[in-house]
């Protein structure tokens, strides 16, 4: 068979793109050699709708082990009872909770996503908001934080089956405690969505919702450091409270829902070859290098976070306890869009997405906010002396972004600076 010169050359142009940027977006990160090789395997080739030991399809011996080994890290990692790694997705975990525990029109209440939420907790155009019926609580103004007083009062008032905590850009703790009490006064389920911090709840430095909530998700690729993926966790399983029960009459448990709902309710075939790179990220997870390199990403984020302050910045809450933050830029440049900011520093090889930011004045499509996060530059080696220098470089190109000889000049510097910095750097 012919080389596929065009797949491979673009694929070669987007390693090279990889290499020599500064990456900030904060969802993403590198995997390492191994999760790749895992990726990239023959897994892919076998069908094996069902759970280990419960296949639809004769051959499943080899996954069945894999996947078990996968389940059994990641039990190990947050201290789960139950778990299910066959998600195709982060969006997908969540639509099978939803799908599991709440019925068509039923509601539920998660954080606003023009407050740092995630389309998949309710937006109109997402499942989540076109089959249930949404409601949001937000941030306050002041403070940046969750409106715990305001989420309380809209559960009384609406009456969620379902409330759902995390999200996509919000930088500070949970109360998950609280959260947890809420939905409890309201007889509500309480799922926390822990797709960008789990990394860091992983390695022990923020507190770990499967003690608070009934179910957690989360993707596998932020700062876990996984294959692009998602993922169920249970802190404790426990019987369904509406009284659901299998053919034989018995009351079905939420795993059992729950797993019905990501096989057959809204999947096929599980991804083998990607649950297998999951096994071997959980397994990295699990090894002591693995904290050094959290609080490498929780200690940029701060010192990034506060660099950004030093030079006049405005962050969203005035800091960071994870790895991420939000900058509203108007306060520094009113006449700048995070459309406009996020064109000028990807021109610079400086990778970061524009986002809204709460009780943003400008459309989701021009914003006036700039997420950034820490977690792909600390698996390049990054340390705290660098966080200054890249905002440094920021500063320069959000000054001036009309500037195109400046910006090159920025480039050029990142792309030097970025030489010395492998993809992983736990590899050569
Ligand atoms: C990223 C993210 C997701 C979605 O993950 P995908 O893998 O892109 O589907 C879901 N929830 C939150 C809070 C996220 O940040």
């Amino acid at each position: 068979m012919k080389r596929d010169r065009i797949i491979f050359d673009l694929i070669e142009q987007e390693k090279q793109r990889q290499l020599k940027g500064i990456e900030l977006i904060a969802s993403e990160n590198f995997v390492s050699a191994q999760v790749l090789e895992a990726m990239g395997s023959v897994l892919t080739n076998k069908y094996a709708e069902g759970y280990p030991a419960k296949r639809y399809y004769g051959g499943c011996e080899v996954v069945d082990q894999s996947e078990t080994i996968a389940m059994e890290r990641l039990k190990k990692l947050f201290d789960a009872e139950w778990v299910n790694v066959q998600p195709h997705s982060g969006a997908q975990a969540n639509a099978a909770v939803f799908l599991a525990v709440l019925n068509p029109g039923d509601t539920f209440l998660g954080l606003n996503l023009s407050h740092g939420g995630h389309l998949s907790h309710g937006s109109p155009v997402n499942s989540s908001g076109i089959l249930y019926r949404a409601t949001e609580y937000n941030v306050k103004e002041e403070t940046g934080r969750v409106d715990y007083d305001q989420m309380q009062e809209v559960a009384m008032r609406c009456r969620p089956k379902l409330i759902v905590g995390g999200g996509s850009a919000y930088s500070r703790e949970w109360d998950y405690g609280r959260m947890r009490r809420i939905a409890d006064s309201v007889g509500a389920l309480l799922m926390i969505d822990m797709a960008h911090p789990a990394g860091l709840i992983a390695a022990g430095l923020l507190d770990n919702p499967l003690r608070y909530a009934h179910i957690v998700t989360s993707t596998t690729h932020k700062t876990l450091r996984g294959p692009r993926g998602g993922i169920l966790l249970m802190g404790k399983d426990f019987v369904n409270p509406w009284g659901k029960t299998t053919p034989k009459g018995e009351l079905k448990t939420l795993s059992q829902l729950l797993d019905s709902a990501v096989f057959p309710g809204i999947q096929g075939g599980p991804l083998e070859h990607v649950i297998a790179a999951k096994a071997v990220a959980f397994g990295q997870a699990l090894e002591p290098e693995y904290k050094t390199y959290q609080t490498q990403v929780k200690n940029n984020a701060a010192a990034l976070a506060q660099a950004f302050m030093d030079k006049g910045y405005k962050i969203i809450s005035d800091g960071t306890d994870n790895h991420s933050m939000l900058i509203d830029l108007r306060p520094k440049f009113p006449g700048l869009t995070g459309k406009a900011a996020e064109k000028a520093l990807v021109a610079a090889d400086i990778t970061v997405n524009k986002n809204m930011v709460p009780f943003d004045s400008r459309s989701p499509f021009q914003t006036s906010g700039i997420r950034v996060g820490t977690p792909a530059i600390s698996t390049r080696g990054a340390r705290e002396a660098f966080m200054g220098e890249i905002v440094e470089l920021i500063d320069a190109v959000l000054s001036k972004p009309e500037n195109d000889s400046g910006i090159a000049a920025v480039r050029a510097e990142v792309n030097a600076r970025m030489r010395h910095y492998p993809l992983f750097a736990g590899e050569s």
